[in-house]
C-alpha cells in the first residue's frame, strides 16, 4: 500500500486491494492486484507502460509480434474469429442495417466481414452504398490502421476523434479483445453508450477468460472472469442478453474466451451496487488443472493447429 501513486479498482473505484500475483512479461515486472471490495484482478494503470499513448501506436505490436506489420498467424486468427462472430449474430438474428463500428479494429478484417456479409445482406445496394450503411473502425496502431485504410475502410485513431468528427450513431459496435487493455473500462463503455450506440443498438464484446486463458500480459490491465465482466457492463448501463464461454478458433475444449452481447439499459434503470466476485483464486486453479489435464489427454483438440505460416 506504499505506492507513490493511488491505485483504484477499475470496476468499483475502491482503493483497498491485495497483491494477487507478481510476474514478468517481456522483461517488464508486472504486479496484479485483487480488489478487496469487488474481486477484480487488475494492474496499476499508472505503473504500466501501456498508459503511454505511443505504446499502442508502435511498441505494442513490436513487443508482441516482433513487427509493426500484421503477421500471417494474427491474420488467420482474426479471419476465423470474424467468421465465428458473424455466424453468432446470424444465429441470434441480429441484423444491423445501417452502421457498424469496430473499436480496436486492427487490420479491419472483422469490418470487411461485416460489410460483406451483414450490411450487403440487409438489402440491395453496392458495397459502397449499402443502402446508406457504413462500417467504421477505431485503431490506434499506425501500421494496422494504414492497412485497413488501404482496403477502403473509414478509420479513426481514437474513440475521442471519432466522437468529435462522425455525426451518426451505430446499430452495432464490436470491441473484440479490447476491454482488457483499458484503464477505465466502465467509463469507456459509458461514453460509447452515450455518444456512439443507438438506443436499440447492440454491443458485441469479447475478452480472454481468466479461468482458462493465461491472461497475464503486459498490456492486459484487467483480467476478467465471467462475473466481473458482467459487472463492468452493468455499471456502465448495459443489459447483457447473451453470454458465452468458448475456445474458438484456438481450442475445442478450453473456454479461453468470453463473448457477450448487450444493449443499453433504459435511462431510468437504477444503478445497482457492484456484486463481489468470490473464490477467484480457487476457480483459476481449478480452471488450469482442467486445462493441463485436457492438454495431456487430448493435445490435438486442446489447441487447434494454426496454419504453418510466419
Ligand atoms: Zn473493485
Amino acid at each position: 500500500m506504499n505506492e507513490e501513486h493511488r491505485i483504484r479498482c477499475f470496476l468499483c473505484g475502491s482503493e483497498q486491494y491485495d497483491e494477487f500475483n507478481r510476474l514478468e512479461s517481456f522483461g517488464y515486472p508486472l504486479v496484479y492486484y485483487q480488489c478487496d471490495h469487488c474481486g477484480l484482478i487488475f494492474q496499476s494503470a499508472e505503473a504500466n507502460q501501456a498508459v503511454d499513448t505511443d505504446f499502442y501506436s508502435e511498441t505494442y505490436r513490436q513487443i508482441y509480434q516482433a513487427s509493426t506489420e500484421p503477421t500471417a498467424k494474427d491474420l488467420w486468427v482474426q479471419e476465423n474469429r470474424a467468421l465465428a462472430l458473424v455466424s453468432l449474430l446470424r444465429t441470434l438474428k441480429i441484423q444491423p442495417r445501417e452502421r457498424i463500428l469496430d473499436i480496436g479494429a486492427s487490420t479491419g478484417l472483422l469490418l470487411e466481414t461485416f460489410r460483406e456479409t451483414i450490411l450487403a445482406a440487409a438489402g440491395p445496394g453496392t458495397m459502397d452504398t449499402l443502402n446508406g450503411g457504413e462500417v467504421v473502425g477505431v485503431e490506434p496502431g499506425d501500421a494496422y490502421r494504414a492497412h485497413a485504410e488501404g482496403r477502403g475502410l473509414k478509420m479513426y485513431p481514437s474513440v475521442d476523434q471519432l466522437i468529435e468528427s462522425y455525426p451518426h450513431k451505430f446499430d452495432l459496435i464490436s470491441m473484440i479483445h479490447v476491454l482488457e487493455h483499458l484503464p477505465d473500462p466502465v467509463g469507456m463503455l459509458k461514453r460509447i453508450r452515450e455518444n456512439l450506440l443507438k438506443d436499440h443498438g447492440v454491443l458485441l464484446l469479447e475478452v480472454p477468460n481468466f479461468y482458462a486463458h493465461d491472461s497475464y500480459e503486459l498490456a492486459h490491465l484487467a483480467c476478467y472472469t465471467p462475473h466481473t465482466l458482467q459487472q463492468v457492463l452493468r455499471q456502465a448501463g448495459y443489459h447483457v442478453f447473451f453470454f458465452q464461454r468458448h475456445g474458438f478458433p484456438r481450442s475445442s475444449f478450453l473456454n479461453l474466451y468470453l463473448t457477450l452481447l448487450a444493449q443499453p439499459l433504459p435511462a431510468d434503470a437504477p444503478l445497482t451496487p457492484v456484486k463481489r466476485d468470490r473464490m477467484v483464486r480457487c476457480k483459476r486453479r481449478a480452471g488450469f488443472l482442467y486445462r493441463r489435464g485436457v492438454e495431456k489427454l487430448f493435445p490435438d483438440k486442446a489447441w487447434l493447429p494454426l496454419p504453418d505460416v510466419e
